[in-house]
């Protein structure tokens, strides 16, 4: 096929959903000429299933990805309708934010940043094969025969590879939303030695709100005090619109379950794996057949539209099957569905063909990011993203990657759980995935992060400010809250009136905030001279002082982790050479070629016992090194 250079550019990323926008703005703010195409730019940023951003797990990776200097979390604190602290009964490991967004708002802000970020560049147009020379990439060619030469690429393609949509028997190519598929770049990745397979996804139906009796409905509010996602954000005002909670009727499982042989599930024309977490109502009432109704969210799409998003109702049954079942459940009986509720198949990745730097095993300077690498939901997207855009850039300064471990942030846990364990399905984040979720908590993702992205030259010398100012801010309150002491009787009525145990000897005021019915909002009732601290520098001073002890008792298991994590792996070992190992373990360390010995154990097939071979074996090498130095 002939084509004609059109430009250079040291960064290419293919796609500008939640992955290929990060890793755009990240390249182009460290410096580096950057493109981004979009099959349309309607799809920049486009939110083709939930309107919300956050949620358990989701809120921490965005918290994450603002530390690091990235734009989710800014763009969510512009366009949020709603926003709500999920799980607040439980401990500040689990608490996460959720928002949900004007999704129209969310991509025309989103836009906006891309088209006035320097050095980079956006452009609508289908991307139909890459160029590669030595085994590494070198360039991008488009539909229209143009060619653009680049020294790293990123692919963050999505749900649009062969994308094929099901609404009960009828099966057709289409992208997400009625947008065009990508046709062409599935069988040249294919010609370059990149395997693909099939998932799938699926989003429920958007009914006219006008259509929708809330008075059979549970209304569901946002906070009344809205804590930012950015922590460039102290605070926030906004007026919140309302979702509403109701439930789904046995009439209900009954139409679908008289419907099953119907449904594009179950009539076996969908080859694509779904998502476990997020199953379609048919797939729900199939698997927990016991189960008396299924929870649904009525959820606004916006501000400037009537549409309403019908959370945990997606299916991939016919359309009058779909008309039939939204209708018996109240609240819906009028409903007037505007986009019928459809399933989607798409080619992706196996992420164990991946390095922990998003950079693939195949193809030298090759980035991969978001559901291209077999995960699900905009956050994990847009966190792959944002380190493959980083790591492209970085590689082509000849520097080390960002790898995020395990114990540092809940990006490290999605990424090593895609590239070394692999997914059957499409990954969605948990804080349940985390051993150390004390630590990966949202309130501290800037003290973890925002130093390494700052001078890895991502993070901007205001965000920098902020970071340093908020240490500092808290580390002296925490000393003075240390050190001021108070005599029982000062504050025996400040106890009573807080139901706390009075005190016997004189008490710091960190002791008192150490009491779970204390706060320290409260405790400027007996020490009004106080510094004034940001909600986030409030919330992260509390969780330091109220579970110092379990922080303490993690930070001690993540030494034992760091040992293993430590302990470097060459990528040229020869596991064929090591006596001891299992023929299963040799071929898999072979074929992965694991950074450290850490990672070697999470690898399916590699035993405990595998790795004490191995680390045996690596000591016996070190000392045979020492030896021979010693001797030279
Ligand atoms: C129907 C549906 C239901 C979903 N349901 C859920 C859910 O229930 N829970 C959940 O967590 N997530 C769900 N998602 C997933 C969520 O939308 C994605 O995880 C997220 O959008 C992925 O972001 P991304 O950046 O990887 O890709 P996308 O947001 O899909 O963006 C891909 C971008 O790549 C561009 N592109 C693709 N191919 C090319 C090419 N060859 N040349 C140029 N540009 C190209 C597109 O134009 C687009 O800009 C659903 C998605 C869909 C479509």
């Amino acid at each position: 096929m002939s084509y004609f250079i059109m430009d250079d550019y040291d960064v290419i990323v293919i796609g500008a959903g939640h992955a290929g926008c990060e890793a755009a703005l990240a390249s182009a703010r460290m410096g580096h000429k950057t493109l981004v195409f979009s099959i349309n730019l309607e799809a920049v940023a486009m939110m083709p299933c939930n309107p919300s951003i956050g949620g358990t797990g989701k809120g921490h990776l965005v918290r994450e990805i603002d530390a690091l200097g990235g734009e989710m979390g800014i763009n969510i604190d512009k366009t949020f309708i709603q926003s709500k602290m999920l799980n607040t009964a439980k401990g500040p490991a689990v608490h996460s934010l959720r928002a949900q967004a004007d999704k129209n708002l969310y991509h025309i802000e989103m836009k906006k940043t891309l088209e006035n970020q320097e050095n980079l560049h956006l452009k609508q147009g289908e991307v139909v094969d890459i160029i590669v020379e030595d085994g590494k990439v070198c360039g991008v060619i488009t539909k229209t025969n143009a060619a653009y030469r680049a020294k790293a690429v990123v692919i963050a393609t999505g749900t649009f590879l062969r994308g094929k949509i099901f609404i009960g028997e009828a099966a057709f190519e289409s992208g997400p939303n009625g947008l065009a598929p990508a046709r062409d770049l599935s069988s040249n990745l294919k010609k370059h030695g990149i395997e693909l397979r099939r998932f799938k996804t699926g989003t429920p139906c958007r009914a006219l709100s006008k259509s929708l009796d809330y008075s059979k409905m549970i209304e569901q509010k946002g906070d009344e005090k809205i804590v930012p996602f950015s922590f460039m954000n102290d605070d926030l005002k906004k007026d919140q619109i309302s979702c509403w909670l109701s439930y789904t009727t046995q009439e209900t499982h009954t139409v679908i379950r008289n419907n099953f042989s119907r449904s594009a599930l179950f009539g076996g024309q969908i080859e694509g794996v779904g998502p476990r977490y997020c199953p379609s109502i048919e797939d729900k009432i199939n698997r927990f057949s016991d189960k008396e109704r299924h929870q649904l969210f009525v959820e606004p799409e916006g501000l400037d539209t009537d549409e309403m998003y019908i959370q945990g109702m997606s299916s991939s049954l016919p359309e009058d099957v779909q008309r039939d079942f939204y209708k018996t459940i109240p609240g819906l009986e009028n409903i007037e569905i505007s986009r019928p509720a459809y399933a989607i198949e798409y080619d992706c990745i196996d992420p164990l063909m991946i390095k922990l730097s998003l950079e693939s095993r195949q193809i030298e300077n090759l980035f991969c990011a978001g559901q291209f690498n077999g995960s699900s939901g905009y956050e994990e997207a847009a966190a792959q993203g944002l380190i493959a855009g980083i790591n492209a850039a970085l590689k082509i300064s000849g520097k080390e990657p960002m790898v995020l471990k395990r114990d540092e942030a809940y990006i490290g846990v999605l990424i090593d759980d895609l590239v070394t364990k692999g997914t059957p399905e499409p990954y969605r984040i948990m804080t349940s995935r985390a051993e150390y979720r004390l630590l990966l908590r949202q309130d501290n993702a800037d003290i973890r992060l925002t130093d390494k992205s700052y001078h890895i030259g991502l993070a901007s010398e205001e965000r920098y400010r902020r970071f340093l100012a908020k240490k500092e801010h808290i580390e002296k309150e925490r000393q003075r809250l240390e050190e001021t002491f108070l005599m029982p009787l000062d504050i025996k009525e400040f106890l009573e009136s807080h139901e706390s145990t009075p005190v016997q000897n004189k008490v710091s005021l960190a002791e008192l905030l150490k009491r779970p019915e204390l706060t320290y909002e409260m405790l400027a009732e007996i020490d009004p001279v106080r510094p004034h601290l940001t909600s986030h520098e409030i919330t992260n001073l509390e969780v330091q002082i109220k579970y110092e002890g379990y922080i303490t008792k993690q930070l001690q298991q993540v030494e034992k982790f760091k040992k293993l994590e430590n302990k470097h792996l060459d990528e040229n070992l020869d596991y064929s050479a090591i006596d001891g190992l299992r023929i299963e373990a040799m071929q898999k360390l072979s074929k992965f070629k694991p950074a450290s010995v850490g990672q070697a154990s999470r690898i399916s097939g590699v035993s405990p016992a595998d790795i004490n071979v191995l680390i045996v074996y690596l000591e016996k090498q070190r000392r045979m090194r020492d030896n021979s130095n010693r001797n030279n």
